[in-house]
């Protein structure tokens, strides 16, 4: 009975904690390694970070083992460079910046930050030294305040609004009647998508770490939106090493390299302008961006004429 009731436990436990207002993807998986099955190893040390340089070393992967998800992949993004990873629909871009944070671990290979296998260093501290902006963010029932102040909660009022203003999502909260008090979240004020985003990156900017992981939203946002929020992730991986895990291409144009991943493995990598140049993959998909992206402008200018 014991042995049935104990997993029956802890699933009611999750989903109390889901209901109460929970979160964010690190928060979850604090929960979530009460029972996880990705442990520190016993003699586990903390990451140190100086430059920091993250390298993928012929990197496989699978979730179920007759479908192989990452291929070999090899790339390394020099410290406070930006590196972009871009490609069709399922090819695994996502799973590449899970496997940095830890979510799951490389079958073959090594994920490595400052040349420590990041399957060597403590959960903690790696969590600590990666900061993640993830594609949704579920935000806590609590104020917008709390909201940000959450990526370093001894941060003053003052440092709050700051971050809110790099993220460019001040002068919406100042357009709140209850200003940085709103509560928001399932029980308060419900943020679009866009607006959730940028509350993530000001939190993000707050904890300040020297590595980041951008994994933008897949929803469609309208222009304004998506240069505000372009803005906002300009700021914050300035001088950090940062990957992006782009599903736009307008946002890596100005990426130090892009890889482009199809099927799990590297087909093409290098600038923008090289990348057009090849007239391959990356052209295919920037052709054909631009063509939906007329398309709709077309359709925009045709509403508004109407
Ligand atoms: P998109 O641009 O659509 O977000 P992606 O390139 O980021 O795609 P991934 O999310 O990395 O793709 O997923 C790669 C493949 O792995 C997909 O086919 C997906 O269905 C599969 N996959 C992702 N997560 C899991 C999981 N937890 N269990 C099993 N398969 C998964």
């Amino acid at each position: 009975m014991m042995q049935i009731y104990r997993p029956l436990n802890f699933i009611g436990f999750v989903y109390r904690e889901i209901r109460q207002g929970l979160t964010d993807i690190e928060n979850m998986f604090e929960l979530l390694d009460k029972d996880a099955e990705i442990k520190d190893k016993p003699d586990a040390k903390p990451l140190e970070v100086s430059g920091p340089v993250l390298k993928f070393n012929d990197v496989k992967f699978h979730y179920d083992p007759d479908r192989e998800i990452l291929k070999g992949v090899s790339f390394e993004v020099p410290a406070g460079k930006t590196i972009a990873v871009v490609g069709p629909s399922g090819a695994g871009k996502s799973t590449i910046s899970r496997l940095i944070y830890r979510f799951y671990d490389a079958i073959e290979g090594s994920v490595e930050i400052d040349g420590q296998d990041v399957r060597d260093v403590t959960q903690k501290s790696l969590r600590a030294s990666v900061g993640m902006v993830p594609q949704d963010t579920v935000l806590f029932n609590d104020t917008i305040a709390y909201n940000i102040r959450y990526g370093r909660p001894e941060a003053t009022d003052e440092e709050v609004r700051e971050a809110a203003k790099l993220a460019q999502i001040s002068d919406f909260i100042d357009g709140l009647p209850q200003g940085f008090d709103t509560p928001v979240g399932e029980r308060g004020l419900k943020l679009s998508g866009g607006e959730k985003q940028r509350v993530a990156i000001a939190r993000t900017i707050l904890k300040s770490p020297p590595i980041l992981i951008l994994d933008e939203a897949t929803s469609a946002l309208d222009t304004q939106t998506e240069r505000e929020i372009q803005s906002a992730l300009d700021h914050v991986s300035q001088n950090r090493t940062t990957l992006v895990i782009a599903h736009r291409l307008s946002t890596v144009i100005n990426a130090d390299e892009i890889i482009v991943l199809r099927a799990g493995e590297i087909a093409e990598r290098g600038n923008h302008e090289a990348l057009l140049a090849l007239d391959g993959l990356y052209a295919q998909m920037w052709n054909r961006q631009r063509e939906v992206d007329e398309a709709g402008e077309k359709l925009r200018l045709a509403r508004e004429t109407d």
